[in-house]
């Protein structure tokens, strides 16, 4: 079929069309996924081996998406088999207690159902075909450099975070070495399984509009893939589209910061169009502002021992922080301006290279002098965070004493965290608001009825750099689009048997509520 389509680009939010006006002989199916990145690819796989007759749009020209470029950290925890392995003491309880501690807004029964379900969706992830090395790797780094199953990537060890809960590393990363692509190995074995399990993938076939039924339902998508246009109906939609920071219109509207001078992580359909379509029937958006934004500086670990400083020559940050914490709190000093100053003893060259050097300074008066700070400034700030690191000691910020060593020893080097010198990175984390069950909700919170979301076009763990741990993403993603695709199989045969009995489209809501595996309440088919 040859049709026009509306703009999909920008700030666009194409209208929904009228399911009644489509023609009787339109195809249609239990659930469509829109996008086979990591959400949409376990929400299809668990809504087929629910009986759902699955249909997957994706936009590309095969599976993957952003999933696939990642470098493969899936926060996990509660007790996992490479946590045990390991000799690393964790539980879903303390677990749940760093997600509430480190996020901008807990979400505590979401919170709670990815902790207490975290050992189960390790086991599920690995049936897909692999397993996570049972080793772990004790190094200050971004990401596991060789194969090593488990390192710490969050703010676990942090201040105040060790003292709200018991530290345990949970960044378990595929086995794959090197820093980023580990996770197209498990893309792979996800469309695999998709198979399978009788679903059909459609590529190069994106999603343009949604199509909706009275009263107020969402029943299937429009679509286009090269000149041809169609529609196909559903008992319900998931949109696992990704996010939007390859759309300039969005970035400037929500998170300017990502628009400035950073490198953005992703592919060329993470352009927010999933989030529109959501935005379309009626669904609220949460934490639209907050970007993950990153330059890290280590390794080598030497240099976490340095102190950073704004341009009032005044820290503002625990240097030990996941490496996005401390750039979140770069992002708010004056133009956004932050060194990092490490002494001769400590000094070495930065393996990722970048947060460029700025200079070497002979002594603390000339190296005022060259970074323009007040005099007198550095001086202060140095001399109080050498004589509290002597003793392994950090009053204002609470460095943890592993990484604590005085910066006393000239001469010193400067590497330059400011945002548009340094190479920052980043992606988007707001998305469409949703509920433990994945479904699409209104501002209101009430639920639209056959539209669901997840991965990074949906709001859930991951709020913002403050309190981002890596494999968030990858790790929400996977476990709710599961439940995304398990509710929607059961929201898509209600709507089926109600549209039996009443000869109509259907509408309304299941209300069946019983207690899942895990204890925590979840709408289940009866
Ligand atoms: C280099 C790099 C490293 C990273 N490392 C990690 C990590 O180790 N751990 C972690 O947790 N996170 C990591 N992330 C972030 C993480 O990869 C993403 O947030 C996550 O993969 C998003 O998954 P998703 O399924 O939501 O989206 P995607 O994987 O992007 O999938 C969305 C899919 O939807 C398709 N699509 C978009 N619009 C449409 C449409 N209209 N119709 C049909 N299809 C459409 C896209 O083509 C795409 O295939 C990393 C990101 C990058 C770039």
């Amino acid at each position: 079929m040859q049709a026009s389509t509306p703009p999909l680009a920008g700030l666009a939010i194409p209208a929904p069309l009228a399911a009644e006006t489509l023609p009787p002989d339109t195809e249609s199916c239990d659930v469509i996924v829109v996008g086979f990145g990591i959400a949409g690819g376990c929400a299809a796989l668990e809504a087929a081996r629910a009986g759902a007759r699955v249909l997957v749009l994706e936009r590309g020209a095969s599976h993957g998406g952003t999933s696939s470029l990642s470098g493969g950290h899936f926060y996990l925890g509660g007790g996992t088999a490479v946590q045990k392995a390991t000799g690393h003491q964790d539980t879903a309880e303390e677990m749940a207690a760093y997600l509430i501690a480190a996020s901008k807004q807990p979400d505590e029964a979401k919170i709670r159902a990815y902790a207490s379900g975290s050992v189960e969706h390790f086991g599920w992830l690995e049936a897909l075909g692999f397993q996570f090395e049972r080793s772990y790797f004790a190094g200050k780094a971004v990401i596991q450099p060789g194969t090593e199953g488990l390192m710490y990537t969050g703010n676990e060890k942090v201040w105040p975070f060790r003292e709200q809960a018991r530290p345990a590393p949970r960044g378990h990363k595929v086995p794959v070495p090197g820093d980023t692509g580990g996770t197209r190995m498990v893309m792979d074995l996800l469309r695999a399984r998709v198979d399978e399990a009788g679903a059909e993938v459609r590529l190069e076939t994106g999603a343009t509009r949604l199509i909706t039924s009275q009263p107020d339902r969402v029943a299937g998508v429009a679509w286009k893939s090269f000149g041809a246009t169609g529609r196909a109906k559903s008992g319900a939609v998931i949109l696992a589209t990704g996010g939007f920071v390859m759309n300039p219109a969005m970035v400037e509207k929500y998170t300017p910061a990502l628009g400035s001078r950073l490198i953005a992580l992703g592919t060329t359909h993470d352009d927010g169009l999933g989030i529109r379509l959501a935005q379309s029937a009626g669904a609220a958006l949460d934490h639209m502002q907050e970007p993950f934004i990153t330059a890290p500086f280590y390794p080598p670990p030497s240099l976490v021992t340095g102190l950073i400083v704004n341009k009032l020559g005044q820290r503002f940050v625990a240097e030990d922080s996941y490496h996005a914490r401390t750039a979140y709190h770069v992002l708010q000093q004056p133009d956004k301006t932050a060194y990092l100053i490490v002494g001769s003893t400590h000094m070495a060259e930065q393996q990722m290279q970048l947060v460029p050097l700025k200079d070497g300074y002979d002594s603390v008066a000339e190296m005022e002098r060259g970074l323009g700070v007040p005099p007198g400034s550095l001086m202060e700030t140095m001399n109080r965070y050498n004589a509290y690191a002597a003793k392994g000691e950090d009053p204002d910020f609470g460095k943890h004493p592993d990484w604590l060593a005085p910066q006393d020893t000239g001469p010193w080097g400067v590497f330059d965290l400011s945002l548009g010198v340094a190479l920052y990175a980043g992606f988007t984390l707001g998305g469409i608001r949703t509920s433990l069950d994945g479904e699409a909700l209104r501002d209101d919170r009430s639920a639209i009825a056959g539209l669901y979301a997840a991965g990074a076009c949906a709001s859930n763990i991951a709020q913002d750099g403050n309190g981002y741990c890596s494999g968030t993403q990858l790790g929400e993603g996977s476990f709710f689009g599961r439940r995304a695709g398990r509710h929607a199989a059961c929201a898509a045969a209600m709507a089926s048997h109600r549209d039996k009995v009443s000869g109509g489209l259907g509408g309304g809501d299941i209300e069946a509520r019983s207690h899942g595996p895990n204890g925590e309440q979840e709408r289940r088919c009866l």
